[in-house]
């Protein structure tokens, strides 16, 4: 379902060189959850970015279902990214001036798939029943990121990225969090690719992933 072969990638700033992607290869299952790990800097954000397509790789090839990404104009890869994927990061990035129900509703209204049901579901799901009206200020953490899992599968993506979804999150609001998203994707029959540093989530997980020096070990 994700194919990723190849794929380099070197950051230019200030006249300088980051070699970050030496020949990354991965795919990932429909239905596979995967866990990604690595040092700071190994280039985890990097890889997630280019497979989200928010930004070019150097060379090498990402296609996912039937849909090459480097084939793809901007604009086609912002419909892709849209329509397809789910995106859920650390800063839950939530918007503020939205309540819960309107951020849930946000991706697949802009996509045109919003879907009643499903979005009942999610609601009931992810514990948001009573939390609809309220606005992500007035949030804990954990709730801010079961609505931005919510928002992220509303769409019924092809593939859920996750970078580091947990990293503000004490352990035991983790564990929570990260069971219903693990719960959600079961449901939903997507990928699941998330970048964690915890070796004890990430064995929660179908497969650990390493990238280190460039590669995927
Ligand atoms: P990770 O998520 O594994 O911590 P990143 O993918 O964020 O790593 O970064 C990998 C490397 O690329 C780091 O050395 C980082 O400083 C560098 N880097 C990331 N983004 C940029 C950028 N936009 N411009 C220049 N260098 C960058
Ligand atoms: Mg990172």
């Amino acid at each position: 379902m994700l194919r990723v072969r190849d794929l380099t990638k070197t950051y230019r700033a200030a006249g300088e060189e980051v070699l970050v992607l030496r020949g990354v290869n991965l795919d990932i299952a429909a239905g596979e959850r995967v866990a990604l790990s690595g040092e700071s800097g190994s280039g985890k954000s990097t890889l997630l970015h280019l497979i989200a397509g928010l930004d070019r790789a150097d060379g090498g090839e990402i296609s996912l279902a039937d849909a090459q990404l480097s084939d793809l104009p901007d604009a086609g890869r912002a419909a892709l990214r849209r329509d397809r994927l789910g995106l859920v990061f650390q800063q839950f990035n939530l918007i503020p001036s939205l309540s819960v129900e309107d951020n849930l509703k946000f991706q697949s209204r802009i996509a045109g798939r919003h879907d009643a049901a499903w979005h009942s579901e999610l609601v009931e799901r992810l514990g948001l029943s009573g939390l609809l009206k309220r606005y992500p200020e007035q949030l804990s953490g954990g709730q801010q990121q079961r609505v931005a899992i919510g928002r992220a599968l509303a769409v019924k993506p092809l593939l859920l990225l996750a970078d580091e979804p947990t990293g503000n999150l004490d352990e035991a609001t983790a564990d929570d969090v990260l069971a219903l998203a693990r719960d959600l994707v079961a449901r939903t029959g997507c990928g699941f690719l998330m970048v964690t540093h915890s070796a004890r989530l990430a064995a929660t997980l179908d497969r650990q992933i390493h990238l280190h020096a460039g590669l995927i070990a």
